[in-house]
């Protein structure tokens, strides 16, 4: 058997989660909350199950959660939509992000990523027979130089990847990177790939530079949400795509197969609870205040904080500390210490170490506390 992904071993996900499970650790690494969604939304589903939404949704998703999703995005970015035609509900960002790629790469086709990034994105394009193209992002600050990276696209160029607010960097693409690269991909073939999953968790007054604010871009691109990182049910699988018709069309080709329509009485329960839009209005307050706090607890400890834009994820440098290898450390912190972490290692093909790791604080006050315990206790 030849193995189509020869490289690839177990999602470092999956690999964390169980080493802090098995050790007992509190896990701060797989990014997910540590609350449940509201009494509200859990009820929802409950109703939707007993009155009978338990068959098949149609293909692209409940056409009044579209509606609901195209009106949002009216309000949040300015977006005109059609949600029977620029709108597919999937079962989650990841798997959005996987179709995307399997609709339009060919075997061939260069695709730039810019790492660190989410570990699906390049097995994804592997698969397809893509070949991946990196543009390596450095600490501390992560700044994308949009000249260096428009050196990359040649005439194989189909897809860029881009995601912001950033996992796991925790920066953000603003104004005037949206501007540069309208500018830089104008002319070319480039689809462009916006994973926008964070959208909501933008602090200190920013606001989310989506792709759907800059007409220029969407034309060309497929954006991707999710309802598990807006309404805390990330294992309830859940998000969605949006593209211009002509994209959208091929999105679906693949997505009829792979998912057929994602699950239903989710659906309709996301499409009641949308009409409260204080539920996401209220994110980045609440998140804000988990990293400050978080950023609070471990401010006496050794570990040195990064600049924290967006997303529920605090990078440290912990060259104070260890010489290790970021994974080993990581390891190592899990086993001795008791607090779980995700080597930003993980997040680049080179697996290049830089001494730092990715805290997820989408936690109870208390939990961030305890784990804040541990690693204060954390010396060379
Ligand atoms: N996106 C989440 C993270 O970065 C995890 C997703 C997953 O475990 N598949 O932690």
């Amino acid at each position: 058997m030849v193995s189509k992904l020869p490289n690839v071993g177990t999602t470092i996900f999956t690999v964390m989660s169980a080493l802090a499970n098995k050790h007992g650790a509190i896990n701060l690494s797989q990014g997910f909350p540590n609350y449940n969604p509201s009494d509200r939304l859990q009820q929802l589903v409950t109703d939707h199950m007993r009155a009978g939404d338990n068959q098949y949704a149609p293909m692209p998703g409940l056409p009044l959660l579209r509606e609901r999703i195209a009106a949002k995005m009216q309000a949040l970015y300015g977006a005109n939509l059609d949600p029977e035609k620029e709108i597919t509900v999937t079962s989650g960002g990841t798997q959005a992000i996987f179709t995307a790629i399997a609709a339009f790469v060919h075997p061939g086709d260069e695709v730039i990523l810019i790492e660190p990034c989410y570990d699906s994105y390049r097995p994804s394009v592997e698969l397809m027979g893509g070949i991946p193209v990196v543009y390596a992002l450095e600490a501390p600050d992560f700044r994308v130089n949009w000249q260096q990276l428009g050196s990359l696209i040649t005439p194989r160029t189909r897809m860029l990847i881009i995601n912001t607010p950033n996992n796991p960097t925790g920066t953000l693409l603003r104004d005037a990177d949206m501007v540069y690269l309208e500018a830089l991909l104008k002319n070319t073939g480039v689809i462009l790939l916006s994973d926008e999953v964070y959208e909501h968790l933008v602090y200190d007054g920013e606001q989310h530079a989506s792709v759907l604010r800059y007409p220029g871009l969407y034309e060309r691109s497929l954006c991707v949400y999710s309802f598990g990182k807006t309404y805390h049910n990330t294992g309830w699988k859940t998000g969605y795509c949006i593209g211009p018709e002509a994209l959208m069309r091929e999105f679906r080709k693949v997505h009829q197969f792979n998912v057929f329509s994602s699950v239903m009485p989710l659906q309709a329960a996301f499409a009641d609870y949308m009409e409260d839009d204080s539920q996401y209005l209220g994110l980045p307050a609440f998140y804000q205040q988990k990293r400050d706090f978080f950023q609070k607890v471990i401010a006496d400890s050794r570990f040195k904080i990064l600049p924290c834009d967006g997303t529920y994820f605090q990078l440290c440098d912990y060259s104070a500390v260890s010489d290790e290898p970021e994974r080993d450390f990581c390891e190592r912190l899990t086993v001795e210490f008791g607090v779980a972490a995700i080597p930003v290692s993980a997040f680049y093909s080179d697996g290049r170490n830089q001494k730092l790791l990715r805290f997820c604080f989408a936690k109870t006050e208390e939990l961030l506390l305890r784990a804040g315990e541990k690693l204060l206790a954390v010396s060379r």
